[in-house]
């Protein structure tokens, strides 16, 4: 699939439409679910136009794989969910349901989040 740039954290990105930033590096921003599922939902997303973990993986820079590992990280710390435990999570594709092309790791905390499936 290729990038559509059009989708709403490209927009994020571009400042055309608002987000409750959590943290921010050169290759990554990291910010509050609009709709979230938990105490804490947190969406990192990688600067870059990648669509999904796939694109992100075979073309992504090593300095933006490692910028976006840690941020991950780093937004459990700041957050304050490191020390409970917490859940990552990417939706990629039909089958995944992901609904924003533009690659997005969901972090979910500050509560239990429940079996993986249901
Ligand atoms: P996914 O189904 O994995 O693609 O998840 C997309 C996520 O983006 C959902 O959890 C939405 O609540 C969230 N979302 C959609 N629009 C916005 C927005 N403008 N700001 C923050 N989160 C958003």
């Amino acid at each position: 699939m290729s990038y559509d740039d059009s989708n709403v954290f490209a927009r994020i990105l571009r400042g055309e439409l608002p987000c409750k930033k959590v943290a921010e590096d050169e290759h990554t921003l990291a910010f509050e679910d609009i709709n979230p599922g938990r105490a804490v939902h947190v969406l990192v997303i990688p600067k870059g136009a990648y669509v999904d973990w796939l694109d992100f993986a075979a073309k992504a820079s090593a300095e933006e794989q490692t910028a976006f590992t840690r941020m991950i990280a780093h937004v459990a710390e700041i957050t304050g969910i490191a020390g409970t435990g917490f859940r990552v999570v990417s939706n990629i594709g039909e089958n995944g349901h992901q609904e924003v092309p533009h690659l997005h790791m969901h972090v979910l905390g500050g509560e239990p989040v429940g079996r993986m499936l249901s």
